[in-house]
């Protein structure tokens, strides 16, 4: 059977390989929160390091992986890793995995998906639960090729996400020719939105051509109450951030009262100087 996660760090010597060949590494798990009825919709798995050593965060553990010139490895050792846990826990709800555009294709490229779905449930999950976060750290060159991947994707049952739109690498393009199933808003546009009128419009410019091609929405980075109302109250469909719950090892089980008490309140009136016409 196709291995569609099988990834080679074969005899190079360095801390991130080290890390993975000792099994090292393990997954946060971040709730994504549906703003219409406070529910839990999925997870998003988050690589972390050993806790207590410097390389712990994914900045770093990236870093590393780059210098050891297993970029790509890495990636689809953590999608493996994430999917090995994540069957293991027995978990309801969708879980969002990252990786990179280029990874993505590398791993269904040229495949058949039947065979990709079977590979997928070896690996312990519905994938009609899976959901591919693309994560952009270079720009896209091959969109056609990346489309055909795409819908391989939705042909074994998963789906697909563009992650931190809006922070410079995502394009229009990417959006209109991919249509993803889900769009996550990067956090300069959530941050502190009560006091942007500007990111409010962009905002609701997003949700426009979101209806257009099908996808919805995520707002990512909600720090606070008054983000999460007016997101809310702006028709996002999911919101995630600190304020819903940060990323832990063991992923909730519900979202924290005071954040529920905002998501399920009535509708109120976003603030009158921050109306569009
Ligand atoms: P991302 O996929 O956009 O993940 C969201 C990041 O924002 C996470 O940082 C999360 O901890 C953080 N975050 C969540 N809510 C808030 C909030 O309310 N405020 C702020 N300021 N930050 C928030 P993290 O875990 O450090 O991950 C950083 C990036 O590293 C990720 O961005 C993703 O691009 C990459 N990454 C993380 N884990 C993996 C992985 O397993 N595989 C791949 N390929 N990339 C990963
Ligand atoms: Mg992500
Ligand atoms: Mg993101
Ligand atoms: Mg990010």
């Amino acid at each position: 059977m196709t291995d569609l996660l099988a990834y080679n760090i074969g005899d190079r010597s360095g801390p991130l390989s080290r890390l993975l060949t000792e099994g090292a590494l393990s997954m946060a798990y971040q709730p994504i929160v549906s703003l219409t009825g406070g529910s839990i919709h999925a997870h998003e798995a988050l690589v972390r390091g050993p806790q207590g050593m410097p390389l712990q965060a994914p900045d770093a553990l990236f870093s590393a992986a780059r210098r050891e010139g297993l970029v790509q490895d890495f990636e689809v050792a953590c999608v493996a890793l994430a999917l090995r846990q994540w069957s293991q826990m027995q978990r309801a709800g969708r879980l969002f995995v990252n990786i990179s555009a280029s990874a993505l294709v590398r791993c269904f490229d040229g495949k058949d998906a039947a065979e990709l779905r079977a590979a997928l449930l070896h690996h312990g999950i519905d994938p009609d639960r899976l959901v591919f976060e693309i994560t952009e750290h270079e720009h896209v060159s091959d969109i056609p090729r990346l489309a055909r991947v795409a819908e391989q994707v939705h042909a074994t049952g998963a789906r697909f996400a563009l992650d931190d739109f809006g922070d410079g690498r995502s394009s229009l393009r990417l959006w209109s020719e991919l249509a993803p199933d889900y769009v996550k808003i990067d956090k300069y546009f959530t941050a502190d939105i009560a006091r942007h009128a500007q990111r409010l419009k962009t905002l609701q410019a997003l949700l426009h051509i979101a209806e257009t091609f099908g996808s919805a929405l995520v707002a990512e980075g909600i720090e606070t109450a008054d983000d999460l109302r007016v997101l809310r109250d702006l028709g996002l469909s999911f919101g995630q951030g600190y304020f819903l719950g940060r990323p832990a090892r063991q992923p909730a089980d519900a979202v924290d009262a005071p954040a529920l008490a905002v998501v399920g309140s009535s509708r109120v009136a976003v603030l009158p100087s921050l109306r569009v016409a």
